[in-house]
């Protein structure tokens, strides 16, 4: 039986206070006995401080984004062994925001999950299909070559350290979420591909979360379909009572 895991997308909000202020509420607020794995994925600069505050809790903490290089003149960019070193156990590539925001290719973010893996970060692959391609009946092309090229290269033995997030770009803080049936609709699309990709067992083993205007109110019925394994949450998860009720829903 798989773990839900319930990931919260701080985005580029919060300041040094408010940041650590969020994590205490959720060290505070959370219950050590529930049955998930809980991850808040804060801005870059506050990562370090909020990883202190959520010591002592099973709260992970990841980054929102990597770069695939280990060092070098690369203005801007964070690579791996910074994220590790510093207690990350996640990132995130090719959140929509970076792939239709700032223009990443499935070429850059499959580096991005190659090295990632390479130095011990499990990266939250995001995939998912805009408004326009959902109504042209082309989500299934989409996130096949979204999975497709940002995996490419992977073995089925490093896919086991991979989580897929499906997240309908029209859903993304848009307050529109998926019906839970269209969620599983493609978390089941997703799964089969895998399992022509890799075989059987490594897609059922995998985790495929929902992502898109998850709320306290919607978050139950989207983690009873049989192929959501978990939440990306970004909104919701900036408020404590919220992010908490969506992880007691999800257990
Ligand atoms: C996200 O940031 O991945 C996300 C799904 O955002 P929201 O929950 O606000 O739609």
């Amino acid at each position: 039986m798989k773990k839900p895991f319930v990931a919260g997308n701080w985005k580029m909000n919060t300041d040094s206070r408010t940041s650590v202020d969020l994590a205490d509420s959720l060290a505070s607020g959370i219950v050590e006995n529930y049955n998930a794995t809980v991850a808040v994925f804060p801005p870059f600069v506050y990562l370090q401080a909020v990883r202190d505050a959520l010591d002592g809790s099973s709260i992970a903490v990841g980054a929102q984004d990597v770069y695939f290089e280990p060092d070098g003149a690369f203005t801007g960019e964070i690579s791996v062994s910074m994220l590790k070193e510093i207690g990350c156990n996640y990132c995130l590539c090719g959140h929509s925001e970076r792939r239709h925001v700032i223009g990443e290719t499935d070429k850059l973010i499959n580096k991005k999950v190659i090295a990632a893996i390479g130095g011990g970060l499990l990266p939250v692959l995001c995939v998912g299909e805009l408004l326009k391609e959902r109504e042209a009946s082309q989500t299934n092309e989409v996130v096949t070559r979204q999975l497709k090229e940002g995996l490419a290269g992977l073995s089925a033995e490093k896919l086991a350290a991979v989580i897929i997030a499906y997240e309908p770009v029209w859903a993304i803080g848009t307050g529109l979420t998926a019906t839970p049936q269209q969620a599983q609709e493609v978390h089941d699309f997703i799964r089969k591909l895998l399992a022509q990709m890799y075989d059987d067992e490594s897609a059922s083993e995998i985790r495929i979360l929902y992502g898109g205007s998850v709320k306290p109110s919607n978050a139950a019925d989207l983690m009873g379909q049989k192929d959501v394994d978990g939440l990306l949450v970004g909104g919701a998860s900036l408020k404590a009572d919220d992010f908490l009720s969506i992880i007691r829903a999800s257990v």
